[in-house]
């Protein structure tokens, strides 16, 4: 079956075929529609994944994200042209002039930055693999209107990633940096609705189990999570249940 048949919107079936990718791989075809459940909000369960580098393990975590952030900004669009028309027959009907359609500003020229508040979060134990996996974030969604990828990484200019936070559906981030930018209110994490852990082995390794537990409880309590790791030794199974629900299935 090809990536149609997995049920993706459009934009990312059509990402795919320019990146010349013709069928899924294995654990894109076990993975995504697990982790796109029945694409009703409350179906979305937690998974643990096993699989190595150069399997496709991206765009396997990638697409089933990326998706439910296009579909909601639709449904968020279609209830905001509702509502601006229900605003408009009500003023019509009473003989006032229609109301103003709000105008969406450019947060990046915004004069007073907010908090980004993503709506999720891929979490990865180095710099490079971060900046890869943002790198093809922004492959996916060169067809999506409107959804922001940031990558947050040590070792690069704070302001340069504080700017393009703004506004940001998808931050893809190293833990440090991270919670860093959480501690100095540039990020809040309480909108973070899908939380990926990559090669969450290797963040062990690297002594980031207690910055996974710190942000993982800054997320929001109703979530998907996603763990991907080469292996699934007790130690990264421990992790797991700090950070997972018991909801969960293991694809291998
Ligand atoms: P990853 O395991 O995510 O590091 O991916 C390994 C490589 O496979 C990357 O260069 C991807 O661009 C590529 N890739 C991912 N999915 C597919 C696919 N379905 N068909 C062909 N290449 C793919």
């Amino acid at each position: 079956a090809g990536f149609i048949e997995l049920g993706l919107a459009p934009e990312l079936v059509q990402a795919v075929a320019d990146l010349g990718y013709t069928e899924p791989t294995q654990v894109q075809t076990r993975a995504i529609p697990l982790a796109m459940g029945s694409g009703d909000d409350a179906s979305f369960i937690d998974l643990m994944v096993s699989s190595q580098t150069g399997s496709g393990k991206t765009a396997a975590f990638l697409l089933p994200v990326l998706h439910t952030l296009i579909r909601q900004q639709a449904e968020a669009e279609v209830a905001e042209r509702a509502a601006f028309e229900r605003a408009a027959a009500e003023a019509a009907a009473r003989g006032e002039a229609p109301p103003k359609r709000p105008k969406r500003k450019n947060p990046t020229q915004a004069r007073n930055f907010k908090a980004a508040t993503p709506g999720a979060l891929v979490l990865c134990p180095t710099r490079e693999l971060a900046q890869q996996v943002a790198h093809d974030a922004i492959d996916l969604v060169k067809h999506c209107k409107g959804l922001r990828i940031a990558n947050v990484v040590g070792g690069m200019p704070y302001q340069l990633q504080i700017a393009k936070l703004q506004n940001a559906n998808l931050v893809v981030a190293t833990p440090g940096r991270l919670l860093d930018l959480q501690r100095s209110q540039q990020i809040k994490l309480d909108q973070v609705q899908f939380l990926v852990v990559d090669e969450a082995d290797r963040m062990l390794d690297l002594g980031f189990s207690d910055d996974l537990a710190e942000i993982n409880q800054l997320t929001a309590q109703r979530k998907q999570t996603m763990m991907f790791s080469a292996t699934f030794a007790p130690r990264i199974q421990q992790l797991a249940m700090r950070v997972m629900h018991d909801n969960g299935a293991s694809v291998k």
